[in-house]
């Protein structure tokens, strides 16, 4: 029985020759020699250790507050300290805040105020199932779990899987007018959402598996009637307190099965929560990276919670964390436009292998083809020419290449944090990610050069 229980509080916690797929497009310029130079970035061989590393991650964060715990366990092994959401202005050093599914990182190495910024951001949240306030359903025979769609899911994905639980639980802390947080998770495959039998449901591969999200998601977790207070008793087990001492949770399913590279020649990478885990995973190597040395920048890293399902919230990108964080300790107002620069970094649209046809024909995406700049001239992407020339020339500079995304003028075009946070802070700010398929899927699908290439394109320009 694995039951890991985490307190919330600090410290405890060969085959694709990496071609550019626009090289040689008008309006795409791009150095084709930064393909020939791939072993530049690709610092440990094939890129595989960054994408094992990227699969630890992963499995280590089933949760936002786990991702952010994660991210603080790296951060702290790297010499950084966290300091108190409300503290006073920091002194130079190494440090960072967090909040809930929300991360601030920076390193002040004691440069001048006029020392332009460099941000990696991206987001801690996954589309997923989460448990309802009063969870426990009986259902012919079943015990279930009442559950909410949390972002864009593709609800399929979910059916036939084992599924743990993880979140955070807040309980009674003695006579304390708050309660205390207490991560937790369970990779026990717990539940499951047994898919309908194809005898019982004739026609569906004709007309496509259709669900209702009220009555077919809930997760079977045993056999009997309805039990009310049953989830409410493992949440006190998870937490380790008496049931009377839960007070409230904020708790969402996983699939249990752990990540891995796939493919013959390990090609690929299988995960969950890839969007948009890889992007935080590859923001805190490159900011411990930079740490290391005395950059003309002021490196900073900021993951958001909640931007799957808008980011209007205190932990989102639309909420006040990093703005204040930024005028609190890095002294913003002061700070250069010029050379300040963004990096909302997020998954991106690989041309999928059936339906090529869904992307722009002129703008091709392949997996392990590099990172990916993501443009939508109704600024649902925030990327400007002016931004993406500060990140062709770091690419070039790193030897990493680059593609484009567009989407076709008869598709809609997803978002992201991109023009959000360049409206809250005023900084300029380009959208980019590392391309996969099956994006939104329990399970979701990308090459496994790519970390390794996104990493060092961070690296580059959070230290030049
Ligand atoms: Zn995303």
């Amino acid at each position: 029985m694995v039951v890991v229980s985490t307190p919330d509080v600090p410290a405890e916690v060969s085959h694709d020759p990496w071609t550019d797929q626009n090289s040689g497009m008008a309006g795409s310029p791009q150095d084709r020699s930064s393909a020939q130079r791939s072993g530049d970035i690709d610092r440990n061989g094939s890129g595989r250790e960054t994408a094992r590393d990227l699969c630890a991650y992963v499995d280590a964060s089933p949760s936002p507050y786990h991702a952010v715990a994660e991210t603080a366990r790296r951060l702290i092994s790297a010499g950084f300290t966290e300091v108190d959401l409300d503290a006073p202005v920091t002194p130079p050093g190494r440090h960072f805040l967090r909040s809930g599914g929300a991360l601030i990182a920076w390193v002040d190495d004691e440069q001048p105020a006029n020392v332009p910024l460099r941000i990696v951001g991206a987001h801690t949240d996954s589309p997923n199932l989460r448990v309802k306030p009063r969870p426990d359903r009986g259902d012919h025979g079943f015990q279930r779990v009442g559950v909410e769609v949390y972002g864009g899911v593709l609800l399929n994905s979910w059916l036939d899987r084992e599924l743990g639980l993880s979140g955070r639980v807040v309980v009674r802390d003695g006579g304390a007018l708050a309660g205390r947080t207490v991560l937790v998770r369970d990779d026990r495959p717990l539940a499951r959402i047994p898919q309908l039998a194809v005898h019982l449901d004739p026609g569906v591969n004709e007309k496509g598996l259709v669900l209702d999200p009220q009555d077919d998601l809930a997760p079977v977790t045993g056999l009997g009637d309805q039990d009310s207070g049953a989830f409410q008793r493992s949440m006190a087990t998870l937490a380790g307190v008496d049931v009377d001492d839960v007070l409230a949770w904020d708790i969402m399913f996983h699939d249990v099965a752990p990540s891995c590279l796939t493919g013959p020649d390990e090609e690929f990478v299988s995960a969950p929560r890839l969007d948009d885990l890889l992007s935080c995973h590859a923001g805190t190597e490159a900011l411990i990276e930079a740490a290391e040395g005395k950059g003309p920048c002021l490196p900073v890293l900021a993951l958001f919670d909640h931007e799957e399902v808008g980011s209007e919230t205190a932990t989102g990108a639309a909420g006040p964390l990093l703005h204040r964080t930024l005028r609190r300790h890095l002294g913003l107002s002061d700070r250069p436009l010029e050379g300040s620069l963004v990096l909302s970094v997020d998954g991106a649209h690989g041309t999928h292998p059936s339906r090529g046809h869904r992307h722009d024909p002129e703008h091709p995406v392949r997996l392990n083809g590099g990172p990916v700049l993501k443009a939508n001239a109704r600024a649902r992407y925030a990327t400007d020419a002016p931004g993406v020339a500060l990140v062709r020339l770091a690419a070039e500079r790193a030897g990493v290449p680059l593609q484009t995304f567009v989407s076709r003028n008869d598709m809609p075009c997803g978002s992201t944090i991109g023009p959000i946070t360049a409206a809250r802070t005023g900084l300029r700010t380009v959208d980019l990610g590392v391309a996969q398929l099956a994006m939104h899927s329990a399970r979701e699908f990308c090459g496994s050069r790519d970390p390794a290439a996104l990493h060092g394109l961070l690296s580059e320009l959070l230290s030049s």
